[in-house]
């Protein structure tokens, strides 16, 4: 570790009280996708308290960025998503949410950090002061970054779409992290994909509606969608290579209102995942195919229509910066860094370092208390007993998680950005 690495770590305690009491605030009140009001301003008036940080507010509706400049040197921009979910709570803890939020689309849900951006938002904030307090351990441009509604992967490119190109100065370099069930403290990052590509669509097919009792008068969509799912997994099971990783899900199928008519059409929702485009190109394509022949097999009056949503771009983790950052951490971290394997999930980070045409690198910080998820392992029950993200129990543990999330930026940080002389 140099020397101002050390130093800026050496001055982590002394936040832990403010940043406690942050990540409890913010975990108190989380809001929803686009609707993040009060996050966006308390993550403002947060940096506005700090030495020299300008304060870039509203890009992409509730987006923001915080600038702080010291010096000659490069530009980093680390990242950190800030919106919630539309669940419960049921961890039990102390500080959980009771809150009741109205969604962008006006829709009214209990709603919960079950994600853990509360986590991102308060490490990020935390690095920043740090880096503020300490400007003798670094030099050149940070970009402290609040992205919005990462949860409908539009957030990134809504803040691209805002101009955020032309509203903050260009990295050389950008990185992002997220908290994740594994055991509290522990950093994982890997080369190449990081998260999947996702896809989602909805398919609507139409059949023609009738009694019930008279199914020869009907093309029936309730068939044709049951066979239409089946049909679908035939895609990964059967068109890709073994080793080739796809994942294609029907979460949601909506067919007919009353047991005695045939419905005239059925929604099926079509949720795809890949790492790399020549698959993803592959499934979509697969799926447009085998739903037109299926429609066709059962004479379907008029040919299915296809709307495609909520798409996330490939997180793919660039092989120099990571292989740096993987020996910063190896080095900051000692055996608690530990080599990703890639994740399913999928994230819209990526559309920022891609509209500044800049490498990326984005890791993963434990969350789960170390002594259950340590135990869950041996037994091998991690996914029955440890829940994971999204769940109503998810619940990072505060200690070591924001301390580790904290020191993986500033690692990063003092790494790309070291005291001139
Ligand atoms: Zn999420
Ligand atoms: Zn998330």
């Amino acid at each position: 570790m140099t020397s101002a690495l050390e130093k800026i770590l050496a001055a982590q305690p002394s936040i832990t009280d403010w940043q406690d009491d942050l990540y409890i605030h913010f975990h108190r009140n989380p809001e929803l996708s686009f609707v993040e009001h009060q996050t966006h301003d308390r993550i403002a008036e947060e940096l506005d308290r700090l030495d020299g940080v300008e304060v870039v507010r509203h890009i992409g509706e509730t987006g923001l960025v915080g600038i702080v400049r010291n010096g000659d040197g490069p530009t980093v921009l680390m990242r950190a998503d800030i919106d919630a979910l539309p669940v419960r709570e049921l961890t039990g803890l102390e500080y959980a949410s009771t809150v009741v939020g109205v969604s962008s689309d006006g829709e009214t849900s209990p709603v919960m950090h079950a994600c853990g951006h509360d986590i991102h938002i308060s490490s990020l904030l935390g690095a920043t002061r740090l880096l503020t307090e300490h400007t003798d351990a670094w030099s050149g441009t940070f970009l402290a970054l609040f992205q919005p509604a990462e949860e409908r992967a539009t957030g990134a490119e809504k803040m691209v779409d805002d101009g955020l190109v032309d509203r903050i100065p260009k990295p050389d370099v950008a990185f992002s992290q997220h908290v994740m069930p594994q055991a509290a403290g522990d950093i994982h990052a890997n080369i190449g994909p990081a998260m999947s590509a996702a896809d989602s669509m909805k398919i609507t097919l139409f059949g023609r509606g009738g009694h019930g009792s008279m199914p020869q008068t009907t093309v029936d969509p309730a068939v044709l969608a049951s066979l239409v799912v089946l049909r679908l997994q035939t895609i990964v099971a059967r068109e890709l290579a073994p080793h080739d990783f796809g994942v294609v899900t029907v979460g949601k199928m909506v067919v007919g209102s009353k047991v005695n008519i045939i419905s005239d059409r059925a929604e099926l929702h079509v949720n795809v995942r890949s790492f790399n485009e020549q698959t993803r190109a592959h499934i979509l394509e697969a799926i447009e195919r085998m739903v037109n022949a299926e429609c066709e097999a059962s004479g379907s009056p008029q040919p299915p229509t296809f709307e495609y949503y909520d798409q996330f771009p490939l997180t793919d983790n660039d092989e120099d910066v990571t292989t740096r950052v993987r020996s910063a951490f190896a080095d900051a971290f000692g055996d608690r860094f530990i080599e990703a394997t890639p994740s399913s999930g999928s994230e819209d980070f990526g559309a920022i370092p891609n509209a500044f045409g800049v490498p990326y690198c984005y890791w993963m910080v434990g969350g789960s208390d170390r002594e259950a998820f340590a135990d869950a392992k041996k037994r091998g029950v991690i996914a029955k007993e440890i829940p994971g993200n999204h769940s109503p129990f998810f619940a990072p543990v505060m200690h070591p998680t924001l301390d580790a999330a904290t020191k993986a930026i500033l690692v990063v940080a003092t790494e790309w950005m070291p005291p001139a002389g």
